[in-house]
């Protein structure tokens, strides 16, 4: 559903992103993984059209992206959850997801489907609390409910479980679950191994802007070259 072909990005002198030849199946969960500063929110940026790449070719659903702005790359079905939040913190639980879904449902159906959005977010309980007051993690699931209200082919997430705890990373999973059993594509930056064991079909390790691995979290965990870029010991 989505790849990228000898994609490269340079910020002044620095190669953040390195040649990278990446192709996710659709219907696939998938996680990436690097140390920090190894270039994958940028690949994200990338894949969003928020930065340019100085070259190769993204495509999407077999259509060439490269060129597409923001915006169009959304209409086509692209959606993200970033590691900085997104929410109103001034406005109720709710009322956050009445903006995310309001365009895109009809008038009468739109009580029912924030109903159904705080349910499957774990929110319902919390459906007026001003969202600035909800838990760390609580925020988490609602920015992933502002992500999943287009219902995108394809969701992009930088670090979901962030400061989660153990339970709301394993509940996070579950919701990623029940997402891919309904179609939908996740590639997800994570740092918290459990959850990639969790959720991940494959797995992509990224170092210094270049694809240092992939394979199954059996495969790169049992990998000690990638154990090796976590100590800072191995070159690209
Ligand atoms: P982390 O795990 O810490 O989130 P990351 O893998 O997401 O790291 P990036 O944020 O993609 O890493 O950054 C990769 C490198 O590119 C870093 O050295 C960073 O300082 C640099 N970088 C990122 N964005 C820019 C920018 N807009 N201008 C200049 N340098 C940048
Ligand atoms: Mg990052």
């Amino acid at each position: 559903i989505l790849e990228t072909r000898k994609l490269n990005k340079h910020f002044g002198g620095l190669h953040v992103t390195g040649n990278v030849d990446f192709a996710l199946q659709p219907g696939e969960m998938h996680c990436l993984i690097g140390p920090n500063g190894a270039g994958k929110s940028t690949f994200f940026r990338l894949i969003l059209g928020e930065h340019r790449p100085d070259s190769g070719q993204i495509l999407f659903a077999d259509q060439d992206i490269t060129r597409a702005k923001p915006f169009q790359r959304i209409r086509k079905g692209i959606s993200v959850k970033f590691q900085v939040p997104g929410i109103f913190k001034a406005l109720s639980t709710r009322q956050n997801l009445v903006i995310a879904l309001q365009h895109h449902v009809p008038p009468r159906d739109l009580a029912r489907d924030v109903d159904r959005l705080l349910e499957f977010l774990n929110l319902s309980g919390d459906h007026a609390q001003l969202a600035g007051n909800l838990s760390h993690g609580q925020k988490q699931w609602l920015e992933i409910g502002m992500a999943i209200a287009l219902k995108p082919r394809l969701l992009l997430l930088d670090e979901p479980t962030a400061g989660m705890t153990p339970d709301e990373t394993h509940a996070t999973g579950e919701m990623l679950h029940r997402l891919n059993a309904d179609g939908m594509t996740v590639l997800a930056v994570e740092h918290d191994m459990a959850f990639v064991r969790q959720i991940a079909h494959r797995v992509t390790v990224l170092h210094l802007g270049k694809v240092f691995a992939q394979g199954s979290i059996d495969d790169i965990t049992a990998d000690p070259r990638v154990a090796r870029i976590y100590l800072g010991e191995a070159d690209a």
